[in-house]
């Protein structure tokens, strides 16, 4: 499922205010346009309506593929140095703990902490589906 959520950013360039869309999860087979927005660059950026002053918003994203059956989760780096309670999501076996142990990748999510590494992955994903080993 693709889900977006609404928020008010101040721009850190001109001070004023705006909301923006924020991309909680894509789902590229039934959106495969958000694919090419993601490698865009077009994906939890923030604009600027008034001064143009464009950047990256850090936000949580998943990426969700389901005819090469793959889900990537990026979470900003800076949760992992600040928050213990987003620590605390996790299994010692760096499984998510609210989902179930289970075989299926819908439950097995890879998680990165940087964007590039998020595109990264996809590719060797989608490199390694088009070898089609099992
Ligand atoms: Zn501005």
């Amino acid at each position: 499922m693709t889900r977006t959520s609404s928020t008010a950013v101040r721009c850190p360039e001109c001070g004023r205010q705006q909301e923006v869309v924020l991309w909680d999860s894509l789902n590229v087979t039934l959106d495969p346009e958000l694919k090419e927005k993601l490698f865009e660059g077009k994906i939890n950026i923030f604009e600027c309506i008034f001064c143009h002053f464009t950047t990256m918003i850090d936000y949580p994203l998943l990426y969700h593929d389901m005819d090469r059956r793959f889900i990537v989760q990026y979470y900003p780096f800076s949760s992992l140095m600040v928050n213990e309670d987003y620590l605390k999501m996790f299994r010692k076996n760096g499984k998510i703990r609210e989902i179930p142990l289970s075989r299926t990748y819908l439950e097995e999510p890879h998680i990165v902490f940087d964007m590039n590494e998020m595109l990264r992955y996809i590719l060797f994903r989608e490199k390694i589906f088009q070898i089609g080993q099992d």
